[in-house]
């Protein structure tokens, strides 16, 4: 391509709504063009990236056995109404009608309409199965952000997989979790498997890929030693024993006049440090007021209660439901004898005695709470957010807890949408089973911003050879110069012919305004052909990464090149 005819509309300014890095560099490079909030244009840069980032996908697939298929993006609402998908919590899925008052949706993942195809298969024999496909998404995000990091509409790679039993899906399992890291590898990403929530996808086991990036929106736990890494949203850590001071008898009432928060009362008695207090939340769960009881110093982590108790309608009581509930307002709450009500409690409360928590009256708190003998806990969960430092489950080396940008994510969804949609098939003993599923996603457009988070500098996105845009620029030094334009028709030509992506700056700039636009739009190696170095028969070469520049004999620059781009891609 030649940069005249090119469109590839630079821009000198960063976007003024733009805080991610990736979000920054691809508007001012012209990957991208916002539409409206959380979606965007590809423009051609863009699609030569998202493109070669889809073909190492699709080759990564096709080596596990993937077969490629396209589904639609609109759905009936019928078959989400028959996985109870339909009644979408969260709010993303856009429903509308067709002329005859039909339900439709836009589809913001496939499991159904794949699982419905697999209702033709019917023996074991023609398991295993593993089906994919590249398609629009569209999810109704309540806050979209950070360019193609955070969107309502993108393009997916969705795999689902069929087989008789657990032990199969656990082979597709692992075959997916080894493409993946395969995939990330290929992208120049560093990216580390770690435990997750499968959340609104339902099933058992899942695995989220992540790249450190302080533009994620995940916060992982990961141990240095490399033995434990998961999502915060299921994170877990050793806690440290409290020892308890004895008491004797019954709880005490304590006047606490005006005072609401764990600090506070913390500050205010020295019986009460934050992890001698009993913390009381009141959630509504399934239409329920439930009390929910934390270590004064421990953070609730939303995502353990919905995974937990298997179900997304959970919610904080609003002040009036708290009120009516347990008479008092947030700040003097407490579980002890209440029995009206559901109470769950994180086990670090478990076995725990002389702790203080609230009396259910404003301005009073009770001390000497022994857990076990005055709160009648019906279910103990885990519910605490896992903070940087305390020990690893595995080791017990302090945990490091950094955000990262979830690439990819794989889950195991054993027989939950097959048995509501009816996709069964007959085993060895010619028995009726359910096929075992899972389903396994990795966001195209995420990974082109991921890529741009880790692969930039000062002066732009540097692209790994892999995905760049074009792997050569030939920058022009002197357009009115007859030598130096043939030399660099000369050099585009053999390069194209050798196989390259190659852009020709032929445009009629200042030299400082194509190494600019050079380096922002990160093309792995330009060559720079100008007169000077054409009398001593050469050119230059200078790396993006590293900004190193050397001269090549002009003859051998393409061959050079060729063999360079080669073993980078
Ligand atoms: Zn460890």
């Amino acid at each position: 391509m030649r940069w005249s005819n090119a469109f590839i509309p630079t821009l000198r300014d960063d976007p003024a709504d733009a805080e991610a890095v990736s979000h920054r560099l691809l508007v001012r490079g012209g990957f991208i063009r916002q539409l409206m909030s959380g979606s965007y244009s590809l423009l051609p840069l863009g699609m030569r990236v998202a493109t070669k980032v889809s073909t190492i996908i699709r080759e990564e697939m096709d080596r596990i056995g993937g077969q490629e298929f396209s589904l639609p993006v609109v759905h009936p609402g019928e078959v989400w109404k028959k996985t109870g998908r339909w009644d979408d919590v969260e709010g993303i899925l856009v429903k509308f009608k067709d002329r005859k008052g039909a339900d439709l949706l836009l589809a913001m993942t496939h499991e159904e309409v794949f699982t419905l195809l697999a209702t033709e298969l019917h023996s074991y024999k023609e398991l295993p199965q593993t089906w994919y496909h590249l398609q629009t998404k569209f999810r109704d995000e309540p806050r979209p952000k950070a360019g193609l990091l955070r969107v309502r509409e993108f393009v997916m790679k969705d795999s689902y997989s069929f087989d008789i039993d657990a032990a199969g899906l656990d082979v597709q399992f692992e075959n997916h979790r080894g493409a993946y890291l395969a995939i990330f590898r290929r992208l120049g990403l560093d990216a580390i498997p770690v435990h997750a929530s499968s959340g609104v996808m339902g099933g058992t086991e899942s695995v989220e890929f992540v790249v450190a990036s302080p533009a994620g929106e995940d916060d992982v736990a990961r141990c240095p030693n490399g033995d434990y890494a998961a999502n915060v949203e299921r994170a877990v850590s050793e806690v440290v024993p409290e020892v308890d001071e004895p008491w004797e008898g019954r709880p005490e009432r304590v006047a606490t006049p005006g005072i609401r928060t764990i600090a506070a009362l913390a500050e205010a008695h020295d019986f009460a440090t934050p992890q001698r207090q009993i913390k009381t939340l009141v959630y509504v769960v399934d239409g329920e007021p439930t009390l929910i009881l934390l270590r004064g110093d421990h953070e609730l982590m939303e995502q353990k209660l919905v995974d937990g108790l298997g179900t997304q309608h959970v919610r904080p009581a609003h002040a009036d439901e708290i009120r009516e509930a347990l008479g008092a307002d947030p700040g003097s709450l407490g579980a002890v004898g209440v029995t009206a009500l559901p109470i769950i409690a994180d086990p670090a409360l478990d076995g725990r005695s002389n702790m203080t928590t609230g009396a259910n009256e404003d301005d009073w708190h009770l001390r000497g709470v022994d857990v076990a003998r005055d709160v009648a806990v019906g279910r103990w969960l885990d519910l605490r957010r896992v903070r940087a430092g305390e020990p690893c489950p595995v080791c017990g080396a302090p945990l490091v807890v950094e955000r990262a940008i979830e690439v990819g994510h794989i889950f195991k969804l054993e027989t939950t949408y097959s048995r509501k949609l009816g996709a069964t098939v007959l085993d060895a003993e010619g028995e009726e089973v359910p096929l075992q599923m899972g389903s396994y996603g990795i966001g195209v457009g995420r990974n082109v911003a991921a890529v741009v988070e880790v692969h930039h500098d000062d002066k732009g996105i540097s692209w790994p050879v892999a995905v760049a845009p074009y792997e050569v620029v030939i920058t022009t030094l002197k357009v009115d110069d007859h030598a130096t334009m043939a030399a660099a028709e000369g050099l585009y030509e053999r390069m194209r012919a050798a196989g390259l992506d190659v852009l020709l700056d032929d445009r009629d700039e200042r030299p400082g305004v194509k190494f600019n636009d050079a380096e922002l739009i990160g093309i792995p190696y330009r060559v720079t052909v100008g007169p000077r170095g054409l009398a001593d028969g050469v050119v230059e070469l200078t790396v993006r990464a590293t900004g190193e520049t050397t001269t090549v004999a002009r003859d051998d620059a393409a061959s050079e090149l060729a063999s360079l781009v080669g073993s980078a891609r």
